[in-house]
């Protein structure tokens, strides 16, 4: 790193902090709801134009790309730029789409979860460009992911698979106040499917119900969900029966079919191929002929792209002896003076990167993961400013890291 160019930066930065702010505040303002992320992406693109990013561009399925640099090293910065809905039942006190300011702090949906991150990213780029002009000794993607609410992973799963662009490191925009992240429990659903006979209520000796068939099986679920130990640091996986459905010809007849829908959190050593061998100890000790799948997630994005993905989302981690672990605190020490490192209890876009492709993966970000989703996000807008010093610098000490 040439001498002075942290400082350089970090001034820089300092000198942006009105634009800053008006773009977060831009951000929450314009209402993106997880598919209906139109507005909001060709803003970033027209706003990444204008900071002199060298492209930008929404992909085939509808993601916002900037791209600055064409060196070997290629790193990607991630936000997902949807949020979830705003629901009658929710009590906000500032208005979740005004960008309100009080205190130093701005309210709103996605305040948390997980703007913010994105207009760090694009005021980092567009510092980046003014003091580095074009030759730069890295490649960083600056990405506004689109689904993400509704299909963690598969944002990024389609740029890394149907747009080619493989990252060698990723950094996620998600809620981590101001800590490296470094992995996240994965999740999978599953279904469980029990058949039966169905008879007249009046005769039910000559059927066979299949909600019976399925009680015991539910009972040791509740019971597995007990024995899962807890592994550092992701802690413990779960297991959740979030839906019975049962069928049956009439309401006076054996139900012959019976359906759970589960959630399975899955913490270190546990994967697809483990849940579903601990289900099917159970079905044995039941005798049971009930059958395990493993359900797709499927969706349009605003483009019209239509998707569709195995309900599979692995576990990750990384030591924090990890050179991509150990740039970011190095990073997080010069721009905020502390480092720290943590995991997410949450699943995030890692799935893709880390899980799926086991491309090293961190986060760091403004927020509280625990407010995400709730009409309480707030953000503290000096930690946004801090975050952007990070973003602007974590490129140059990834790449000291990887020349050692
Ligand atoms: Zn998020």
């Amino acid at each position: 790193m040439e001498n002075g160019l942290k400082e350089k930066l970090f001034s820089s930065i300092e000198s942006e902090k009105e634009n800053l702010f008006s773009l977060i505040q831009r951000l929450i303002q314009i209402k993106s709801y997880s598919g209906e992320e139109k507005e909001i992406v060709e803003f970033i693109v027209s706003k990444m134009k204008e900071y002199g990013f060298d492209e930008a561009y929404h992909d085939g399925f509808g993601n916002a790309i900037g791209k600055i640099g064409n060196g070997p090293i290629k790193i990607m910065y991630d936000a997902h730029i949807d949020t979830v809905r705003v629901t009658e039942t929710e009590n906000w006190i500032h208005p979740p789409f005004g960008g309100e300011i009080v205190n130093g702090k701005m309210y709103g949906r996605g305040a948390v979860d997980e703007k913010p991150a994105m207009a760090g990213f694009m005021i980092a780029g567009k510092v980046l460009k003014k003091i580095y002009g074009s030759d730069f000794p890295f490649t960083l993607y600056m990405v506004g992911s689109v689904l993400e609410e509704d299909a963690d992973g598969y944002p990024l799963y389609h740029i890394i698979r149907n747009e080619k662009i493989k990252p060698d490191y990723v950094v996620l925009g998600e809620p981590t106040d101001l800590k490296v992240y470094r992995g996240q429990r994965g999740r999978m659903e599953l279904k469980i499917t029990a058949t039966g006979k169905s008879a007249h209520g009046a005769h039910n000796h000559k059927g066979i119900n299949a909600i019976y068939k399925m009680m015991p099986i539910v009972a040791d679920i509740e019971k597995l969900d007990k024995k899962l130990k807890p592994k550092s640091p992701l802690g413990k996986g779960s297991i959740t029966v979030s839906q019975v459905v049962s069928k049956a010809p009439s309401m006076c007849s054996v139900s012959d079919y019976c359906q759970i829908h589960l959630d399975r959190r899955m913490t270190i050593g546990e994967n697809k191929n483990s849940v579903i061998k601990e289900l099917k100890e159970i079905m044995k000790k039941h005798k049971s002929d009930a059958k395990i799948s493993v359900p797709d997630v499927e969706g349009i994005s605003w483009k019209g792209t239509k998707f569709s993905q195995e309900a599979y989302f692995p576990t990750w981690v990384y030591d924090e002896k990890h050179p991509l672990v150990d740039a970011a605190m190095k990073t997080s020490m010069a721009a905020i003076g502390k480092a720290k490192s943590g995991v997410w209890s949450f699943s995030t876009n890692g799935v893709a990167t880390a899980g799926h492709f086991g491309i090293p993966t961190i986060g760091f970000a403004p927020g509280r993961e625990e407010l995400a989703h709730s009409s309480k996000e707030e953000l503290v807008l000096n930690d946004l400013l801090k975050a952007t010093k990070f973003y602007s610098l974590f490129p140059f000490e990834m790449i000291k890291n990887i020349k050692k």
